[in-house]
Parts: C-alpha cells; structure tokens; sequence
C-alpha cells in the first residue's frame, strides 16, 4: 500500500507549516529548492487526497513514491520495492540467451517451434551453454597464449586482431576482455579454462618445435588439434563415466 504524503515528509523531516495541517493541502518548505530566498517560505504543497507534491517555486512535482525517492535519494525502483515487494518474476538464465547464442548451441530452432516446450528443457539448455561457453573459453586462450608469445609485433597485431574478430563470434559477451582478465594473471591464479587453455597452448607450441612446423599458421593449427584432441578426451572419459 502507499504511505500517506504527510508521513513521508514528516519522516524526512521537513518543516511543515503548522497551520495547513490536517488540512487538504499541507504545505511544507521545499527541500528541493536549493539555496532560494525564498526557500524558506512555505511554497511545496503536499495533497492528502491525491497523495502527491508541488513546488510552486522550483515546479518539483510528482507521486508520493517519487517524493520519498527524492527525499531518501534512493531510486524509484528501490523506494518501489519497499512498499510493494519485488514481485517481479523472475526469469531462467537461458530466456536471456539471444536467437544467435542459441544458434551457437542448436536450441534456437527448438525454442521458435514451442516456447513451452523451450521452458521445459532448459536446465538441458543451460547445462549446453556452460559447455559450449568453457570449451570456446579454453580454446580461445589457447590460441590468445600463443598469439600474445610471439615475437613479430606486426604479426601479433593481426592475429591479435583475427582472435577479437573471432570471439565476437562466438556470442559471449565481453570474452576478449575475459581472456585479458586472465592474461594478466600469474599462471597458479589463473581459472580452470584459463589454466587448461594455458595447457594447451604449451602442447601446441612442444609440437611445432618439435615438427620444425613453426610458422604462426602451424601453430595456431596446432593449438586447435591440441584444442580438439583434449576434448575429445574428455568427452569421452564423461561417456566412459555414464556407462559405468
Ligand atoms: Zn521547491
């Protein structure tokens, strides 16, 4: 329910002018009109009856909840929930997916046929965004690793370049900034994609060496076989796992 006008302006504390109370129209001093002369006069008028405010001075208007936002410099929303709850529902990770990140996970056509059968298997579409999101984490860094390791400036530049172009790509958000995040990190501090990513990008380059193929070609090639060998691996530990 909403609060009376007169009892929010007597919470905050403004100075009311005795002789308008408990009438129709009260009048306080506007807390609003900043350093005015006239500040000091009576000149805001609350109305019980309609439950909202006016300056006659500086024009400040609106509904009691806006009076106590303005009065607490709390947000609308906050002053909002405070009366009336947060009784906005609340919506599952996946429905904030846009068509193009499910695309990525071939849910999008899934969800245009029926959206309610969408809802029923989203802890399934949840669980394939997480798994798409960590694998083009690991691979990315992998490739960010090698790229950032190379000594020709031009040629980090341009791969450097390709890998941002890429990563937009791939429908997560902010993920070239993600990978700099952990670029920055000692090795040990580094997140599980991030240190997994680093793996790789070490077997990649073990590989060209030892190959003599050392091109930037070749190794970026390189990390995305390591890339998907090691995944492989570990879906299929995942398989042995289910069936035992
Ligand atoms: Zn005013």
């Amino acid at each position: 329910m909403l609060p009376s006008i007169i009892d929010v302006a007597q919470e905050n504390c403004l100075t009311i002018n005795p002789r308008s109370l408990n009438k129709k129209e009260v009048y306080a001093k506007c807390p609003f009109c900043n350093g005015e002369k006239s500040a000091n006069q009576y000149k805001l008028s609350m109305n019980t009856e309609n439950n909202v405010f006016k300056c006659w001075l500086c024009k400040a208007s609106g509904g009691v909840l806006e009076f106590e936002s303005r009065l607490t410099n709390r947000t609308f929303q906050e002053v909002r929930v405070k009366y009336f709850g947060d009784n906005q529902k609340k919506r599952h990770y996946v429905e904030y997916l846009s068509p193009k990140q499910l695309r990525k996970i071939g849910w999008n056509e899934y969800k245009r046929k029926s959206r309610e059968d969408f809802i029923k298997k989203r802890d399934d579409v949840l669980r394939d965004w997480r798994d798409y999101e960590y694998s083009e984490k690991v691979k990315y860094f992998a490739l960010f690793m090698v790229v950032a390791h190379i000594d020709d400036p031009k040629r980090t530049g341009t791969l450097l370049e390709w890998i941002m172009k890429s990563v937009e790509e791939t429908g997560i958000y902010c993920l070239f900034s993600t990978l700099l995040e952990q670029f920055i990190l000692e090795e040990n501090q580094r997140t599980t994609w991030a240190k997994e990513g680093t793996e790789i990008a070490r077997m990649a380059w073990k590989c060209s060496l030892s190959t003599g193929d050392n091109t930037m070609q070749d190794v970026v090639k390189y990390v995305l076989l390591t890339y998907f060998l090691s995944k492989n691996e570990s879906e299929n530990q995942k398989k042995l796992k289910g069936v035992i």
